[in-house]
This record gives C-alpha cells, sequence and structure tokens, in this order.
C-alpha cells in the first residue's frame, strides 16, 4: 500500500477541520491523494488557524457531556490540584489519555479500567454539558486523533474523564498502582506545563 507518490500535481484543497474549512494550494499525488505538506503549507495552516481561533472560537469549544458522579469525582481529583480549574484538569486528562492510549502497555491499562464498577455507572446518570475551551493546536490534536480512533472529537474527552476518575477511585491493586506513578504524576506534569 505504500505510496512513492510519484506524479505529483499542484491544486486546489479544501481540507475540514472540526467543521472549518482550509482551502491552499498544495502538492497532491495524482495515485493516492495525499496531500504533501511543506513548510509553505503549514505556515498557511497555522495562520489560517490562528484566525479561526479569533473569529470562530466557539469551533474551539468541545462540548463534552458528563454523568454527576464523573463531575463529582472530578471535583475530588482536583482537590490534589489547588487552584485548578475543571476545564484545566479536563484538558490535562484529555491530552493524557491520548498519550497513554499510544502506547500497547498503557493502552491496555485504560481498557482494563472500563471494566469497573465507577466507569460502568457513568454510562447510567443524566448527562451534563460541560464546555471546554482548547488551544488550536489541542484541537488539532483532537481532530487527528479523532480521525485514527475513530472517535468523535466530545467523546475522547468524555472518555478520557470517565477513565481516568476510574483510575482515581479504583481500589484494584494493579490500577490503583497505576494512578499513583503514572498519571497523578503525568496530570501535575502537565498542569504545572500550562500554568
Ligand atoms: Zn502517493
Amino acid at each position: 500500500m505504500d505510496c512513492n507518490h510519484i506524479i505529483i500535481t499542484k491544486k486546489m484543497v479544501k481540507i475540514d477541520y472540526f467543521g472549518l474549512t482550509f482551502s491552499a494550494k498544495m502538492e497532491v499525488c495524482e495515485a493516492c491523494k495525499a496531500y504533501l505538506w511543506n513548510t509553505d503549507s503549514k505556515e498557511k495552516l497555522n495562520l489560517w488557524l490562528s484566525e479561526q481561533k479569533k473569529t470562530n472560537r466557539d469551533r474551539f469549544v468541545v462540548q463534552a457531556s458528563l454523568s454527576n458522579t464523573a463531575k463529582e469525582c472530578l471535583d475530588e481529583v482536583s482537590k490534589d490540584y489547588p487552584g485548578i480549574q475543571t476545564s484545566a484538569l479536563i484538558r490535562a486528562m484529555t491530552f493524557i489519555f491520548l498519550h497513554f492510549m499510544e502506547k500497547p502497555e498503557t493502552a491496555e491499562m485504560f481498557e482494563m479500567v472500563t471494566g469497573s464498577e465507577i466507569y460502568e455507572s457513568f454510562a447510567k446518570q443524566e448527562k451534563h454539558i460541560v464546555k471546554i475551551q482548547f488551544s488550536s493546536s489541542g484541537m488539532m490534536d483532537l481532530h487527528s486523533w479523532s480521525k485514527i480512533l475513530q472517535i468523535k472529537i466530545p467523546k475522547i474527552v468524555e472518555e478520557a474523564v470517565y477513565r481516568i476518575t476510574s483510575f482515581h477511585v479504583e481500589s484494584d491493586p494493579k490500577l490503583k498502582a497505576f494512578w499513583e506513578t503514572q498519571i497523578s504524576p503525568q496530570i501535575s506534569l502537565v498542569l504545572k506545563s500550562v500554568a
């Protein structure tokens, strides 16, 4: 399936990013239709993104629907990080979730936690909409992950919160240890880096 992109033509392309259309003249492979990004088109994309961030702010807001208990769990977790807003915590959780999903050994832990009682309870409850603002690069990350995992962006955020808060309350020694040695320190790290 590997294509060497031998025959290339320059054409106007339109790419959809979370409901917004980016258009630019780009090199496209005739055989596999891949867009061949270069410094110039990447720069254009970044410029376009920062423009969109100003004019279409709502597109950078993810509306996740979280269950009551998940919200309570979030409040509980946030006690470990004084002065941190819930939205910042949710953002951190989202990126930690994706970071761990990249590696098979940690992705496995995130699959295991879905068997917990608390995780299962989340699905059965009434939901509340929570709005979380993302940066343009954060939104781009979510967009590509959404394509890879074939999960809608809000669902990624919801899963991140559900699974990570499940780890927090988990009593299974293996999962508890994973929270203490990996997730909790990562959350601190991410929160510090954006503060
Ligand atoms: Zn190609």
